[in-house]
C-alpha cells in the first residue's frame, strides 16, 4: 500500500546516525519519518558503552553545539566522566564518559518521541523507490510505499551482516538483531562501489564472578565533567569507578595456540579491521614483544551486573574466549554472559559523495554513518545530523552546507572520508586536523552555534544560553584589557610573590594572563572582580595564553582559503591537463574534487601538480 501521508526527509535506521539525522531534519521544520527495525533498539550502543574520548569527544560537543541529541543523552545516562589529557594542552584534551546503556538508549528515545514533526515507524526498509537517477521514497519488507523528497540511509552494520564467532558464522546485523540483506543487495544492483569491512566486540562477563579485589580502582574525575553545553551535574545518575586489569603472557599463548581457530586468521573474514580498536588476537600477534595488554573493566549501567572488558574484542570460538577470559588476574572464575563476535558488513565508497553527505549517482539520497566506512557512535552521529540537515535543506530547495576542515572535527571528517575514501574502518583522532588549536573540543559551540542558529538547527533555549554565555566573555576579556595593575601596589605584590619577578612597570590584566607562570584565578580579582563561572573564564584564558598561536593558524587558514575557493568543475577532462603524472591523473579521476584545496589533500597530489591545474583553470577561463 502507499502510506497516505507524505513526508519531507525519510531516514532508515535507528542507530547514532539515523537518529541525530531525524532529529536535525525535524528541527529544521521537516516532517521527518524515521523507519526502524525496533523501536525498543532506538539509540543503542552495539559495542562499549561509553561516549567520547580523544577526537571523538569534539564531534560530540560540535554536535551538540549544533542542537544534537548526544552529549545530552551522555549526560542523563552517564556514570562515570573522565578528562583524557588533562595535563595535556588544551587543543588534545578530550572528555569521555560511561554510560549506562538503558539510561543512554531511554534519553535518546525521549528525546526522538518528543520531536515535533518527528514519526517513528518500526520495519525493515526492503527497498528504494529510484525514478530517473532521483530517489522518491523507500518501501518496507512488507510492501508498505512512503514517500519523500530525500531518504537518508543510516542502516550501520547491518547490510549483509556476517556474525563470526571461531569458524562459526551467522547471518546479523549485530547479536541478537537480524541483518538488511533485501536492502543491500538492492544497492548492490545501484551504481555504488561497495566493499567489506569488519568489527568486533569482547565477551560481557557477569561481575558476580569476577574479583574485584585484585583489579586496580580507576574512579571518574572531582569535579565530574559535563559533556553537554546545556548539561549540568545534577543530570548525571549515580557516579560509579571502573577497573583495570592485564592480559599476561598465559593469555596470549592461550590465543596464539587458537589462531588457527581465528575466522580472521585463517582467511574466512575478508573484510578490513579497525586498526585502532583492535582484536586482541590482533593485539597479541602485532605486538608479539609485548607482554601485557591493559583490559578495562566497565559496568554497562547501574541496574545490571554485566560488565564490558574493554580491549578483548575478540571472534575466537567460545571455549578460547572463556579460556583467555580466565587466564587474567581476578577473572579466573568469569562467567561470560555473552560471547564476544566479529561481523562483516557492507560499506560504500564515501568517494562516491559530495560533501554535504549526498550520493553522486542516486538524487537526493543520502548516506551516514558506519555504511560510510566509519567506526564509532561520535562519527556516526556527527555524519547523521549533517545529512540529516542537508537532506531537509535539499527538501526545502536550499543549498546543501558543510563545514570546513578549520571550522569542525566534522567538517574534517567529510573531508577525509570523500577526498581520501577508506580502506580500513574510519575513527576520529585529533591528529587528523591540521588546526587543532582552532578545533578544540572547549570551544565547539563558539565555532558552531551561530552558524546552527542561522540554519535553523539551533532552538531558542540553547542560543539564549550560547549568547550570554559568549556575552560573559566577551566582557571578562574586555575588564581584563582595560584593569591596570602599577608597580608597587598591593596588587603588583601579589604578581611578584606568585612569579619570583619584579614588576617593573604597569601592566593590564590580560597581558598579565599570558604569562605562563599565572592562571585566571591568580589575576582576575587583583583589580575589580573575577567571574565565577567556569566555562567564561575557561575560554578567556585558553584565548589570552594561545591568541599568539592561534593567530598564526588563522593566517594560515586565510592563505588556503583561495585555494578552498577555487572550484574544480565536475566537467574537468583531468586527460587534457598537460603535465600531469599518470598516477596523480589517476588519482584526481578516481575522487574528482570539488575544489583545489581538495585535490591538495589528496595524498600522492603535490603541490606542483597543483599549480599545474592552476594554470589549467586560468587557462580554460
Ligand atoms: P548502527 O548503530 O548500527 O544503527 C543502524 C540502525 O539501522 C539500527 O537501528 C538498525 O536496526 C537499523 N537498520 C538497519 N537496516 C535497516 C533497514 N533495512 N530498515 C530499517 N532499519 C534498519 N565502534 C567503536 O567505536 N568501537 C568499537 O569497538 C566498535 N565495535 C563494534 C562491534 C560490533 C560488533 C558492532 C556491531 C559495532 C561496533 N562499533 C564499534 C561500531 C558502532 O557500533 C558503530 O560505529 C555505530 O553504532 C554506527 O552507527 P550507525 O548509526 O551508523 O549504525
Amino acid at each position: 500500500m502507499d502510506y497516505p501521508d507524505r513526508f519531507d526527509v525519510i531516514v532508515i535506521g535507528g542507530g547514532h546516525a539515523g537518529t541525530e539525522a531525524a532529529l536535525a531534519s525535524a528541527r529544521m521544520g521537516c516532517q521527518t519519518l524515521l523507519l526502524t527495525h525496533n523501536i525498543e533498539t532506538l539509540g543503542q550502543m552495539s559495542c562499549n558503552p561509553a561516549i567520547g574520548g580523544i577526537g571523538k569527544s569534539h564531534l560530540v560537543k560540535e554536535i551538540d553545539a549544533l542542537g544534537g541529541a548526544m552529549a545530552l543523552a551522555t549526560d542523563q545516562g552517564g556514570i562515570q566522566f573522565r578528562v583524557l589529557n588533562a595535563r595535556k594542552g588544551p587543543a588534545v584534551r578530550a572528555t569521555r564518559a560511561q554510560a549506562d546503556r538503558v539510561r543512554y538508549k531511554a534519553a535518546i528515545r525521549g528525546l526522538l518521541e518528543n520531536q515535533p514533526g518527528l514519526t517513528i515507524f518500526q520495519q525493515a526498509a526492503g527497498d528504494l523507490i529510484v525514478d530517473n537517477d532521483t530517489v522518491r521514497g523507500v518501501v518496507t519488507e512488507t510492501g508498505i510505499r512512503f514517500h519523500a523528497e530525500t531518504v537518508v540511509l543510516c542502516t550501520g552494520t547491518f547490510l549483509g551482516g556476517v556474525i563470526h564467532i571461531g569458524l562459526d558464522q551467522s547471518r546479523g546485523g549485530r547479536a541478537g538483531d537480524a541483518p538488511s540483506n533485501a536492502l543491500a543487495e538492492r544497492l548492490r544492483a545501484l551504481p555504488f562501489n561497495v566493499a567489506r569491512l569488519k568489527t568486533g566486540t569482547p565477551p560481557r562477563l557477569d561481575a558476580k564472578s569476577v574479583d574485584f579485589s585484585a583489579l586496580e580502582e580507576q574512579p571518574g574525575d572531582t569535579p565530574i565533567p559535563v559533556m553537554s553545553y546545556l548539561g549540568s551535574r545534577a543530570m548525571h545518575p549515580r557516579q560509579v569507578s571502573c577497573h583495570i586489569a592485564h592480559t599476561n603472557e598465559r593469555t596470549h599463548e592461550i590465543i596464539f595456540a587458537n589462531l588457527d581457530r581465528s575466522p580472521m586468521y585463517s582467511g574466512v573474514i575478508g573484510g578490513v579491521g579497525p586498526r585502532y580498536c583492535p582484536s586482541i588476537e590482533d593485539k597479541v600477534h602485532r605486538f608479539a614483544d609485548k607482554a601485557s595488554h591493559q583490559v578495562f573493566i566497565e559496568p554497562e549501567g547501574l541496574e545490571t551486573r554485566e560488565l564490558y572488558p574493554n580491549g578483548i574484542s575478540t571472534s575466537l570460538p567460545f571455549d578460547v574466549q572463556l579460556e583467555v577470559v580466565r587466564s587474567i588476574r581476578g577473572l579466573e572464575n568469569a562467567h561470560i554472559t555473552r560471547p564476544g563476535y566479529a561481523i562483516e558488513y557492507d560499506f560504500f565508497d564515501p568517494r562516491d559523495l559530495r560533501h554535504s553527505l549526498e550520493t553522486k549517482f542516486i538524487h537526493n539520497l543520502f548516506f551516514a554513518g558506519q555504511i560510510n566506512g566509519t567506526t564509532g557512535y561520535e562519527e556516526a552521529g556527527a555524519q547523521g545530523l549533517l545529512a540529516g540537515l542537508n537532506a531537509a535543506r535539499r527538501a526545502k530547495e536550499l543549498a546543501t552546507w558543510a563545514p570546513r576542515r578549520d571550522e569542525a572535527y566534522l567538517g574534517v571528517l567529510v573531508d577525509d572520508l570523500i577526498t581520501m575514501g577508506t580502506q580500513e574502518p574510519y575513527r576520529m583522532f585529533t591528529s587528523r586536523a591540521e588546526y587543532r588549536l582552532l578545533l578544540r573540543e572547549d570551544n565547539a559551540d563558539l565555532r558552531l552555534t551561530e552558524i546552527g542558529r542561522e540554519l535553523g538547527l539551533v532552538d531558542d533555549a540553547r542560543w539564549a544560553a550560547f549568547a550570554t554565555k559568549r556575552e560573559a566573555i566577551e566582557r571578562e576579556s574586555a575588564r581584563l584589557k582595560a584593569s591596570w595593575v602599577q608597580p608597587g601596589t598591593p596588587a603588583a605584590q601579589a604578581i611578584e610573590a606568585k612569579t619570583g619577578k619584579p614588576l617593573t612597570r604597569e601592566y593590564n590584566l590580560m597581558d598579565l594572563l599570558k604569562r605562563p607562570e599565572l592562571g585566571y584565578a591568580d589575576i582576575a580579582g587583583l583589580v575589580g572582580e573575577a567571574v565565577a563561572d567556569d566555562s567564561v573564564t575557561e575560554q578567556v584564558q585558553i584565548q589570552a595564553k594561545y591568541q599568539g598561536y592561534i593567530d598564526r593558524q588563522q593566517d594560515e587558514i586565510d592563505k588556503l582559503k583561495r585555494h578552498e575557493a577555487t572550484p574544480l568543475p565536475e566537467s574537468l577532462d583531468y586527460d587534457r591537463v598537460e603535465g600531469l603524472s599518470h598516477e596523480i591523473r589517476q588519482k584526481l579521476k578516481a575522487s574528482r574534487p570539488a575544489t583545489l584545496a581538495q585535490a591538495g589533500r589528496i595524498s600522492g597530489v603535490t603541490p606542483a601538480a597543483i599549480s599545474i591545474l592552476l594554470i589549467h583553470l586560468k587557462k580554460r577561463r
